[in-house]
């Protein structure tokens, strides 16, 4: 009997429903920022990635403009074909000056950037180790490439140092010939959970088994360090991570992904990253875009909204009764435990006008179901306040074993 294609999409939403974990699109007609227009509804925005309050800003809006206007809405082909617009190599030159790379190459997305890398750099005689946190794309990608696949706990440094030795070990068995590459990858500041990695160590760690390290600072570009740069410059470790990553698409307001590294290593993506290779460019608009945010984040101005971002988040941990051991970062997790419970307590908080997206499994361990809280630079302290007090008064109990 053949199986009825509407029958088994049907048997897969109707599962995936009676588990909490059916999701599905809300339309927002409104731009960016801590007010959008949800479903119709005006409500306050805690579920942004836009935590600079860029990607509606003037200078960025004009930057998309003016290369609509001078290079059009479309970039005609893949970067190596005829769609390397201009746009493209300053956009390129400037994040490598930013985190003081001799290099740089920007992707369609940060998703295209985890899964064109990763795939360039491993083979199946390939090592990559993974903390147990990372991004989807990172997973994704390690898989694709075919290399030995090994996670270690969240952060644990005794975990990761065990698999160094296994995997130099294995390495120095291996056959004569091409000798085994070992790649750990991790993030600075992780997606659902806000926590940083012991960046220092790690760096320490993988520099004593001869391993390299790719460092996805997603949530970090922007942020951390004197320069903004990201954790790796925060810890003083930046020269020392052989390949990294960020999107443009969070702090920096606009959409795309990069890779910032040696000029080696861009050469080896531009002729073997699949995914730079047969995709179309992106769009100069967003290029354009990301490289205004980039001269933003180095501005005066880049440093005043940065400490507002501080001061927005540190108000709300101020302010919060229940939740215990929540660290600083713009993301900050509550986490409730099970997948309805969260959709119920993001439910509640919608019906007073505050949009906290509840994040569930698979984008989190199962039993491991939160609100999400992220802040911007461009919410002001009543949207905070509004917040605190929708909290405090909602009767939600979350666990304290945050990570
Ligand atoms: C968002 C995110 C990505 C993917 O970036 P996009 O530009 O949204 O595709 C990769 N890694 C991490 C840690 C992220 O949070």
């Amino acid at each position: 009997m053949p199986i009825r294609f509407d029958e088994a999409m049907d048997g897969a939403l109707r599962d995936l429903e009676a588990q909490g974990l059916l999701r599905s699109l809300r339309e927002v007609d409104s731009s960016q920022g801590p007010i959008i227009h949800l479903a119709g509804v005006e409500v306050t925005n805690f579920s942004a990635n836009d935590y600079l309050g860029l990607a509606a800003t003037p200078e960025l809006k004009a930057a998309a403009i003016r290369a609509v206007e001078r290079y059009g809405a479309g970039a005609g082909a893949s970067r190596l074909v005829c769609g390397s617009l201009a746009p493209h190599h300053r956009l390129e030159q400037a994040l490598a000056a930013f985190k003081c790379t001799e290099a740089a190459l920007s992707f369609s997305t940060g998703y295209a950037t985890a899964v064109g890398t990763i795939c360039a750099l491993l083979t199946k005689d390939d090592i990559i180790i993974l903390d147990k946190l990372v991004h989807a794309s990172i997973v994704d990608a390690a898989r694709l490439s075919g290399a030995t696949i090994r996670v270690f706990p969240h952060n644990d440094l005794e975990a990761l140092s065990k698999l160094l030795v296994w995997a130099d070990s294995r390495r120095s068995s291996s056959a004569p010939g091409r000798r085994a590459r070992v790649l750990v990858v991790t993030e600075s500041v992780f997606s659902m959970d806000g926590d940083q990695s012991p960046l220092a160590q790690i760096v320490e760690l993988k520099d004593r088994y001869g391993a390299w390290l790719m460092l996805d600072e997603a949530h970090a570009t922007g942020l951390y360090g004197e320069r903004r740069c990201g954790l790796a410059e925060a810890s003083g470790v930046a020269n020392r991570v052989e390949v990294q990553m960020g999107t443009l698409g969070k702090a920096l307001g606009s959409a795309g992904g990069f890779i910032c590294g040696s000029r080696r290593l861009i050469d080896v993506l531009v002729n073997k990253a699949r995914s730079f290779i047969f995709s179309t460019a992106p769009v100069p608009a967003a290029a354009a875009a990301a490289e205004a945010a980039i001269a933003l984040v180095q501005s005066p101005e880049g440093v005043r909204l940065c400490s507002q971002l501080w001061h927005n988040v540190d108000r709300f941990r101020a302010g919060l009764q229940n939740a215990n051991s929540v660290p600083r970062s713009a993301i900050i997790p509550l986490i409730v435990g099970a997948e309805t419970a969260a959709l119920q307590a993001s439910t509640e908080l919608l019906a007073r006008r505050l949009f906290v997206a509840a994040i569930r499994f698979p984008t989190v361990a199962r039993g491991r179901a939160r609100l999400r809280v992220s802040f911007s630079a461009a919410h002001e302290t009543s949207h905070i306040d509004h917040l605190v007090d929708a909290l405090n008064t909602a009767n939600l109990q979350f666990l304290t074993d945050s990570f």
